[in-house]
This record gives C-alpha cells, sequence and structure tokens, in this order.
C-alpha cells in the first residue's frame, strides 16, 4: 500500500499535468486538466486518511470518493477537515503550556464541504452537455471550466506547500482486541452506549471503558453471562455474536443454540418498549 509521502507525491504529478494543460489554454486540454484535479483531490483525501488508519473501521480503505473518505475520518476526530497550525515548545511545569512556543507550520486541510463540491464542479466538466443544458443555454464555456481548474490548483497547490502533513494529536485509547488486532480510539469520539468497536471487519467486538483512574484505564469487551446447558457452568458470549440461530460451543464440549424467546411483559419494567 503506498504510504502518505507517495500519494503525496501522485497529488502533486496530478497538478503539474493539470497545470500545463490549462496553459494551453485549449477547451479540450482544460478538460483533461479537470481529470487531473479531480485525481489530485482524491489522492490527497486519501492521504490524511492515512493517518487514521489505526482508528477508522478496515471497510473505510473501501471508500473512493473525497466526501465518503473525509466522513470517515470526522467519525472519528471532528477537526479532522480542518487546517491546524503545529507548534512545540518545552513544558517545564507538567500539564501548563510552554513559556515558548516554535510554530513548525500548517497541516493544511481541505473541508469536507471544498471537497466534495470541487470534485463534483470539476466532475461535471467530464461528460457531454446534457440535452437541458443546450437547451436552456446552459452549457459549462470553456471560460468557466478554466476558471474552476485554476481555483482547486491554487487550493491543491496551498495544501501540498506545507511540510508538515498527517498530525494527528489526541488522547487515545490503546486496545488489543481479542482477534489479536492493536487498534487505537480518541478519547471521547464514542458514547458509553457505542462502546469502542474493534474495526476489524471479522470481529466488531465492542470494547467498554470499565473504569478510569488518571492513568490507569480498564477496557473489558462487552458480554453476557450464561449458563452453559450441558456443563451447567457460568460462560460469557461477547455481545456482537449474539444472534439467533447462532450456535455456540463450550469448553466441556457442549454445543447450544442462541434462540430468541418471548416472556410475558411485567408491568413494572423499567424501560416498557411499545408496539409498533
Ligand atoms: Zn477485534
Ligand atoms: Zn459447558
Amino acid at each position: 500500500m503506498p504510504i502518505s509521502g507517495e500519494l503525496r507525491q501522485s497529488a502533486r504529478e496530478c497538478l503539474a499535468r493539470a497545470r500545463e494543460l490549462i496553459a494551453r489554454n485549449q477547451e479540450a486540454a482544460t478538460r483533461y486538466a479537470c481529470l487531473e484535479l479531480r485525481q489530485a483531490i482524491e489522492y490527497l483525501a486519501y492521504q490524511q486518511l492515512d493517518a487514521y488508519l489505526d482508528e477508522v473501521p478496515d471497510d473505510a480503505m473501501r471508500k473512493w470518493t473525497p466526501r465518503d473518505v473525509i466522513a470517515q475520518m470526522l467519525t472519528v476526530d471532528p477537526t479532522a477537515d480542518k487546517t491546524a497550525s503545529v507548534s512545540v515548545g518545552v513544558e517545564q511545569v507538567y500539564g501548563q503550556p510552554a513559556a515558548g512556543m516554535e510554530t513548525l507550520g500548517e497541516d493544511r486541510r481541505f473541508t469536507l464541504k471544498w471537497a466534495n463540491r470541487s470534485h463534483n464542479a470539476l466532475g461535471s466538466f467530464l461528460h457531454a452537455p446534457t440535452l437541458h443544458q443546450f437547451e436552456t443555454g446552459n452549457v459549462p464555456d470553456h471560460g468557466a471550466m478554466r476558471e474552476k481548474a485554476e481555483e482547486v490548483a491554487a487550493v491543491i497547490d496551498h495544501t501540498l506547500a506545507s511540510p508538515i502533513y498527517n498530525a494527528n494529536f489526541g488522547e487515545f485509547y490503546e486496545i488489543d482486541c481479542v482477534c489479536g488486532r492493536r487498534f487505537k480510539r480518541r478519547a471521547g469520539s464514542f458514547t458509553a452506549q457505542q462502546g469502542i468497536v474493534c474495526p476489524n471487519t471479522n470481529c466488531r467486538t465492542i470494547w467498554d471503558v470499565a473504569s478510569e483512574k488518571g492513568t490507569r484505564i480498564e477496557l473489558r469487551p462487552r458480554q453476557t453471562e450464561y449458563v452453559c446447558p450441558s456443563c451447567k457452568g457460568t460462560r460469557y458470549l461477547l455481545n456482537h455474536k449474539i444472534k439467533a440461530g447462532g450456535v455456540i460451543v463450550c469448553d466441556c464440549g457442549g454445543r447450544a443454540e442462541i434462540c430468541l424467546s418471548l416472556s410475558p411483559f411485567e408491568e413494572d419494567a423499567s424501560s416498557p418498549e411499545s408496539a409498533p
């Protein structure tokens, strides 16, 4: 898989080709420039996602539109599509900001809104005008296409000009999952009800923060206690594996099938569910 630096390089090459095509000042060449710029936006979105691969679900890598890619990052970091300036300084007192901070530069990112709008606008020039556009006289002209291409090229240029990228700071929970995967999740990016879900699509174990005392954090997989019908021993089943028809095998070798059942409704139940 290409690393961030290679993805940036690909974006840079797209931009260089786009610039050369725009400079020809011919409609057909500008159209090809729009295609190159669309790819540059895609490469930069993938490069940003690269900083979040330990946090987002595995299927995030299958997403390809900048809108979907950036949306994945936003679910784990609400500031994922914001430019941030990065500074360093020596902390004299633990927990207190350093007296002197040295600015290293900016990690420049485009917003989900800009990426989506620009990707779509460039895409609209790659198709033959619709009959409706002909009829209403709204056929995009070369001037509009060129203007959009130049505007997008300037933003990509600005993004690529910064030597800093993929800064990802935060407080993280690190989890060694039951499936063998080590992953992390940013504190505050999930609710107690959601828990922390393993990004491995074949696992999806839900982890709960069982206790948190200062830097000592205990995480537990969400599970349910049950009694094995064969050996009558107390066992635990991971909650996400509780599905009707599933078969569980106990240490004793006994097999049990998970069944749905109905029980009489009790009036004093704390959270009654209304019938549809
Ligand atoms: Zn897992
Ligand atoms: Zn058993």
